[in-house]
């Protein structure tokens, strides 16, 4: 049996607009025929995302019905709406803001981990609060393209793997006073060592979740910090 990338609805799922206006739950497969070191995003119904494994040490593994999240919880195949292979999780956009028409613009962020830490920055501009490194995409720049430009004005790491991990519609106005943003949020990896940008931030760093569950944080961040559930199981 071929392997398949991700479940037939991913595409749809992945993103929140047509997750509120989706009927479910449905049967949405299983990944048969993937090493047990396979490593996937699952979304769930209640609209999270998780890092998961499929679940092979309960009494379930030959009906292969449970996940297990990196976080070790045990989730039932049932409440999951949708997964996709980690390691090739997608899709791209392939267009940027309309210029004539500029509804909404695309954006990413960059939830970069060593160690269990993550790399915020504190910036001079926009929101208040410390955040990701994220961007406004350039026009015609791919969210890929787009975070390896961020990141390398930022900060000026190298990334050495990224991950979509989140992708939705944020009711949230920028400076530029659009109402309204496509984001496409990665899970990286980099090389090297931050450097602050002056012109940006005032300041950079890596922070355990005990501390960022205490920090001033730009909204969308302190939503993405507790939906990846790096946040919200910690205890102040
Ligand atoms: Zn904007």
């Amino acid at each position: 049996m071929p392997l398949v990338e991700a479940s037939p609805r991913w595409p749809n799922f992945a993103t929140t607009e047509y997750f509120v206006s989706g009927g479910f739950p449905f049967q949405e497969g299983w990944p048969i025929g993937y090493p047990r070191e396979e490593e996937f995003i699952i979304r769930l119904r209640d609209g999270s995302f998780h890092r998961a494994r499929v679940d092979f040490t309960t009494q379930y593994r030959d009906e292969g019905l449970r996940w297990r999240t990196s976080r070790g919880q045990l989730v039932d195949k049932s409440i999951v709406v949708c997964w996709h292979r980690a390691s090739t999780v997608g899709p791209r956009a392939t267009s940027c803001f309309d210029g004539r028409h500029p509804i909404r613009h695309h954006s990413v962020g960059a939830m970069i981990e060593a160690d269990g830490a993550f790399l915020l920055i504190n910036r001079r501009k926009g929101t208040p609060g410390y955040a990701g490194i994220a961007g406004h995409q350039e026009y015609g720049e791919t969210p890929d393209e787009a975070l390896i430009r961020e990141i390398g004005e930022e900060s000026g790491l190298q990334i050495c793997h990224a991950e979509l991990v989140i992708q939705e519609d944020v009711e949230e106005t920028c400076r530029r006073g659009i109402p309204r943003h496509l984001w496409s949020v990665y899970w990286c990896r980099v090389q090297g060592a931050p450097q602050l940008n002056q012109d940006e931030a005032r300041a950079i760093g890596w922070y355990m979740p005990t501390e960022i569950v205490a920090m001033p944080l730009e909204p969308v961040w302190r939503t993405w910090f507790e939906r990846m559930q790096i946040i919200n199981t910690v205890k102040l």
